[in-house]
């Protein structure tokens, strides 16, 4: 951290400013210039804070001059991790497709939605139980009924599964279904007893982003996580708040190629829930591969018009398989193959409810 002092500051501001410093337990270096005096913090300068300075005597302004985060950044971690998901790459040369309805409703619903994403390559499946609702009379998901229909209709195919923990206190109950990706939603971003939590497992989270939160606030969400000892976190730029109404989030393309370079960590993007259409799920998605997303987060419906819960965003089946044939052509002009090892017509008959994806896992 460098502490910029006023030019009218004397000995004792100065002496002030290298007692915090000390007291913290850093080193301190002082350059005396012809205009003013800037004191240089050695050490970890995680410990300062701007706030510890800037109301002292005679200073101007202090800033930290490394990231605030270091588990999570490329700094300190040069090459990409790659996060296996029940041995499915994140991250790394391929992309991987997750894709599901916005919410669990029925068996039969969970298993033509399970047989539409397989049908079109996928590589895990997506389904809330456990639904954030804007109305408090909304409906609010299946909840643990969610997630047994959930992992049943995606084990006929062997696809793993992502959904959302809302409340720290379903943890224990996650876990114990097997989920196999915990999503923390964009409202839960900051939410920082959550993250510490899912920080203390062994199960990879895709922490999205908070639909206002600067790249640098969603790294140090991010950095929660990882300092609970779980390294295995996926990034989700799902659009954020602008000014903008015509459509219900702003896809941030730019984060996608900022965090590339900021982070070690893989990056998807949930182009549903940016546009809020249907219509605009093809294009959201061709920008994200092409920004250098590792995957994407698909709403897909066997019946988009009956959805519970965001059915003007769901894709129908047949969209879905175009989508994904436009994706390979994308992902392979940009230098990288679409994962659509997992496609599958039929549903796996010989995998009996449960246990192929604790065979696969
Ligand atoms: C979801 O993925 O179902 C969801 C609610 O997303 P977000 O948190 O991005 O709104
Ligand atoms: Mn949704």
């Amino acid at each position: 951290m460098i502490i910029v002092m006023q030019p009218d500051a004397g000995d004792t501001e100065v002496a002030a400013v290298e007692a915090r410093i000390r007291a913290a337990g850093l080193g301190v270096h002082i350059s005396r210039g012809t205009e003013r005096t800037l004191i240089g913090a050695i050490g970890d300068e995680r410990k300062l804070d701007p706030e510890m300075f800037d109301t002292l005597p005679g200073v101007e302004r202090s800033m930290h001059i490394v990231k605030p985060y270091k588990l999570v950044a490329r700094e300190w971690h040069r090459s990409s991790s790659v996060i296996s998901v029940c041995g499915i790459p994140l991250g790394g040369t391929t992309v991987q497709m997750i894709a599901g309805p916005c919410s669990v409703e029925t068996e039969t619903q969970m298993n033509a939605a399970a047989d539409a994403v397989a049908a079109g390559g996928a590589s895990m499946m997506r389904g809330g139980a456990f639904k954030p609702r804007t109305s408090p009379y909304a409906f609010q998901g299946k909840g643990v009924d969610g997630l047994k229909l959930l992992k049943d209709a995606a084990a006929r195919h062997g696809l793993p599964v992502v959904t959302e923990l809302m409340d720290v206190r379903m943890l224990d109950t996650f876990l114990a279904q097997q989920v196999d990706v915990i999503q923390i939603g964009t409202r839960n971003m900051q939410n920082f007893d959550l993250l510490k939590e899912v920080g203390r497992v062994d199960v990879p989270v895709i922490l999205k982003r908070g639909m206002s939160a600067t790249i640098s606030e969603w790294l140090m969400a991010a950095e929660y996580i990882a300092a609970g000892g779980n390294h295995r976190i996926v990034l989700c730029e799902r659009g954020i708040r602008t000014f903008e109404t015509a459509y219900r989030n702003v896809l941030d393309v730019t984060a996608i190629a900022v965090l590339k370079r900021e982070t070690h960590l893989p990056v998807i993007a949930d182009p549903s829930h940016a546009g809020g259409k249907a219509w605009m799920v093809s294009a959201l998605s061709c920008a994200a591969v092409a920004a250098g997303a590792d995957g994407l987060l698909v709403e897909v419906h066997p019946n988009p018009p009956e959805a519970w819960c965001d059915a003007d965003q769901a894709l129908t089946p047949a969209e879905f398989v175009a989508l994904m044939g436009r994706l390979e052509a994308v992902a392979q002009a940009v230098g990288r193959t679409l994962d659509r090892r997992r496609q599958s017509v039929e549903p796996a008959r010989h995998a009996t409810v449960g246990n192929l994806i604790r065979e696969t896992c």
